[in-house]
């Protein structure tokens, strides 16, 4: 058993729900206890001090607020040698940028180096658990799980299937795209704290017989995820509109092939109608909000409320390369300011809900993830509230724990993030030198 003491701070519900007052807790001198991988208990440090087992080891972290560890819906792996890419939208941006770093992804070795900078620089940001596209090539798969397994990450993948309006060397077929995921559905789908997404990148790049398969595929297997974009810029849009004249809409296309439902997730849901909006809240679906990426390819304003409104599960996603950092207090930050520009306020409680809870309940994982509660996998985050000079200085103005969390989001990144743990093992400190 291992002792952390900090201030401590986790969701428990909603904000929406139940309320902001009753949506959290919150321990000024606490103590987390953790026990084979898991949160043992929380509590006061008062109170639990004087009934702690003999030999614990306890570990004090001084100017520092633990969290949960932050949960990303959606991010590209193979993509982040492309972030910072100079101005495209997204249809030219998958051209001229994604498309030709993903090709590179054929050679393993070039996946499994990616994919081990590309976990260290996640851990480095805070985010224990994440929704992840890989390629096309079965490899990328391999060279990703084989990594977050040696780590004991909980993590979810897929191979992209894409059979049609992609470059040949990026191009699977229906029934190829069926059996490789196959194969990786079996070999890593439940091993360990591993998932699985069936992964059409978007409608425009799969026949209507890959999606179908795709569907198949969530049949056949229990508890799998369906990952994809939905409705992000309006060219997109128009395209699908074009490829499938027979479909309602953007998701009818989706819909008609039974990719909805609990574990579905769709990245962005920008420019939605009401029946869209309506079929995604009554089928359990989710949708990760990506503000980075919206904002950095001119896609347009998410409109939480209007989601919330016709209950569908809302999740916070970098969608890196798109996206323009690793990090969710940076998503947090771009959120506040894409909401502020369409009359809503972001509370910084129900921020932390989404970047925590809300996405664990995205990704109907809130029984393993997503706050500090007892039996729940200690995955959690120290934040330094001396990160740098400027916050340091803004933090000791603050008079409340709400300033000091919306300072934390709006001024911090990953110098804030101090260290990370993941089944109560420190994956990443600050001070320590990359392996
Ligand atoms: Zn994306």
């Amino acid at each position: 058993m291992h002792a952390h003491r900090a201030a401590l701070l986790h969701c428990l519900a909603d904000p929406r729900e139940v309320g902001i007052e009753h949506s959290y807790q919150y321990f000024e001198d606490g103590l987390l206890l953790v026990e084979d991988g898991k949160i043992a208990q929380i509590g006061d440090a008062a109170s639990l001090l004087p009934i702690l087992p003999a030999g614990v080891k306890m570990t004090e972290h001084r100017d520092a607020l633990i969290v949960p560890g932050f949960v990303d819906t959606h991010i590209h792996y193979p993509q982040v040698d492309v972030i910072a890419s100079y101005g495209t939208q997204l249809l030219e941006w998958l051209e001229t940028y994604t498309f030709p770093a993903e090709a590179r992804f054929a050679d393993p070795e070039h996946a499994r180096a990616q994919a081990r900078f590309f976990l260290a620089e996640l851990l480095r940001n805070g985010t224990t658990t994440a929704l992840v596209f890989a390629t096309v090539h079965p490899q990328s798969v391999d060279a990703f799980f084989a990594e977050a397994s040696r780590l004991d990450l909980r993590m979810i993948a897929g191979k992209v299937l894409m059979d049609r309006n992609a470059p040949d060397d990026l191009r699977d077929d229906a029934a190829s795209g069926y059996d490789e995921s196959k194969t990786l559905i079996e070999r890593w789908h439940g091993k360990g704290r591993l998932h699985y997404a069936v992964t059409p990148r978007f409608a425009p790049t799969s026949t209507p017989e890959q999606l179908e398969l795709a569907g198949r595929l969530l049949r056949e297997y229990p508890g799998l995820y369906l990952h994809t974009h939905l409705s992000e810029n309006r060219a997109e849009i128009e395209w699908v509109k074009e490829l499938f004249p027979e479909r309602q809409h953007y998701l009818d296309v989706y819909d008609h092939h039974r990719l909805l439902g609990a574990r579905s997730v769709f990245a962005h849901g920008i420019h939605l109608c009401d029946d869209e909006c309506r079929r995604l809240g009554a089928s359990g679906s989710a949708v990760a909000f990506c503000p980075t990426s919206n904002l950095f390819l001119g896609s347009g304003l998410f409109d939480l409320a209007r989601l919330e409104g016709h209950g569908v599960r809302v999740g916070l996603g970098t969608d890196v390369g798109g996206g323009t950092s690793f990090s969710q207090l940076q998503s947090l930050n771009e959120a506040y300011k894409v909401l502020q520009l369409q009359g809503q306020q972001l509370d910084p409680f129900k921020a932390l809900y989404l970047a925590t809870l809300g996405g664990a309940r995205a990704l109907y994982l809130d029984e393993h993830i997503g706050n500090l509660q007892p039996g729940k996998d200690a995955d959690f985050v120290v934040l330094d509230y001396k990160a740098t000079p400027l916050l340091a200085r803004r933090l000791e103005q603050a008079r409340s724990l709400k300033e000091k969390l919306f300072a934390l989001m709006i001024l911090g990144d990953d110098r804030a993030v101090k260290e990370t743990f993941a089944a109560g093992r420190s994956v990443h400190r600050r001070d320590r030198p990359q392996p």
